[in-house]
């Protein structure tokens, strides 16, 4: 409104100042050299506009034709970046759709319309990648590397390309120059823990390692592949920190502990390790030392009580009683182990159990009880889930012991043991199937 009122208000004053100047009683005289022109006020004025109106245009005209080649290649700049800028996002979604043909010839105009910068040589680079012209893409990514700002880009690449195929000896070079390129860059961290992971290097594995990689797992088989003795035992001890869960970490720190002489630290290490997560690996290894079955049994009762109601307890106990000739406590800890292991490895311990009660008893309505026992026991391994076994909880590839890589997919710290049903279904007290009569 005001903009309105303001417009009214300049016409009216302009039409004004147009009326005062055309009833001005004024002559003007314009002398060019001999000749004398002399005319009205108002014709002077037209004529003044005329003149000022026409200079302009001429100088405007002059001012365009000389900044004509300035403009042509501004224009012509602003049009190549245009058109750079539309090859650029349609390279990028030909790498996203994996149409490397279409990447390599749109990152090929990048790089004719914007020249050589680090963003069109990296999309030549990677469409280059992704076409399998690694040779090609090596130079890209080595000019790249060339490029003080980008420099990591191409160092990652070149890198890329050496873990492909396998070549470590460059890839750790590579790793080491973007480090010095661009330090603590987390990428490099979980590249260079995964080629350490790759290689079996697993110190330098323990020493990438953040807080989410299983530490216990590397600090285990560094210990394992350590030849000093007093290193060896500082890693396995690393590992049971880091991780007493670890069956293999609480091996290796007891083993190293057993090989120093301190036998009574390795079997204090072991209680709490089966504590923490029975397993029989450590039940064999406490109770190696020990070859007499009463001695054992006792070593046994002496290991578990930490976690004497656990049914791997209760297993190691019944195996160990019936070695030792004590056939009724192998019956009990073996009838609790079944309460809630519906495994092969209880039932055909059960058999034995009861083909050592069928051998006790010579003859009578006992015996032939008996013999129907150790029948039972046998139908129960059959319809028996599978024992645990070590398999990797990533791939589900069988292993035939713990390892700290899965050889199948190369996951580290997956490798777990376990039954097969227990992948299925955990057996539950819910799940559990009724037990046989007890006899
Ligand atoms: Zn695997």
């Amino acid at each position: 409104m005001r903009r309105v009122l303001f417009f009214l208000l300049a016409v009216a004053i302009i039409a004004g100042l147009t009326f005062a100047a055309l009833h001005l009683p004024a002559r003007a005289t314009l002398a060019f050299g001999d000749i004398v022109v002399e005319t009205s006020g108002t014709m002077a004025l037209a004529l003044f506009l005329a003149v000022v109106v026409v200079a302009y245009l001429v100088l405007r005209v002059a001012i365009g034709l000389l900044t004509l080649p300035r403009r042509w290649r501004r224009w012509r700049a602003g049009w190549r970046r245009r058109r750079g800028d539309r090859a650029v996002v349609r390279a990028l979604v030909a790498l996203a759709a994996g149409d490397s043909a279409l990447a390599r010839h749109e990152s090929g105009r990048t790089r004719r319309f914007l020249g050589d910068t680090p963003q069109t040589l990296l999309l030549a680079a990677q469409a280059a990648r992704q076409a399998g012209q690694e040779e090609e893409a090596a130079a890209l990514f080595g000019a790249l590397a060339g490029l003080p700002e980008a420099s990591f880009l191409g160092l990652r690449g070149l890198f890329q390309q050496a873990v492909a195929r396998q070549d470590w000896p460059a890839a750790a070079t590579l790793a080491r120059r973007a480090e010095a390129s661009f330090p603590g860059a987390l990428w490099l961290r979980r590249e260079r823990l995964a080629m350490a992971v790759r290689s079996g290097a697993w110190r330098e594995a323990l020493a990438l390692a953040g807080p989410e990689a299983p530490r216990a797992v590397f600090a285990a088989a560094a210990a394992a592949t350590e030849v000093d003795p007093a290193a060896a035992r500082r890693l396995a001890r690393r590992a049971w920190r880091e991780d007493p869960r670890l069956t293999a970490a609480a091996l290796a720190y007891a083993g190293r502990l057993r090989a120093a002489g301190s036998g009574r630290a390795a079997q204090k290490i072991l209680r709490a390790a089966w504590t923490a997560n029975p397993h029989p690996d450590l039940a064999a290894f406490a109770l190696a030392p020990l070859s007499d079955p009463m001695a054992r049994h006792r070593a046994a009762q002496l290991l578990v009580s930490g976690r004497a109601d656990d049914p791997e307890s209760h297993l190691l106990l019944a195996r160990t009683a019936l070695d030792a000739g004590l056939v009724g406590q192998a019956r009990h800890y073996a009838e609790a182990a079944r309460q809630r292991l519906h495994q092969r490895r209880v039932f055909l311990l059960l058999t034995e159990i009861a083909e050592q009660e069928a051998a006790a008893e010579e003859a009578g309505e006992d015996a032939a009880a008996r013999a129907a026992a150790v029948q039972a026991a046998l139908r129960g391994a059959a319809a028996a889930d599978p024992d645990p076994a070590w398999h990797c909880a990533a791939c589900g590839a069988p292993a035939p012991a713990w390892q700290p890589v899965c050889h199948a997919c190369g996951a580290a710290g997956r490798i777990v043991w376990e039954s097969a049903a227990a992948n299925a279904a955990p057996i539950t007290r819910q799940n559990l199937p009724p037990p046989l009569t007890p006899r």
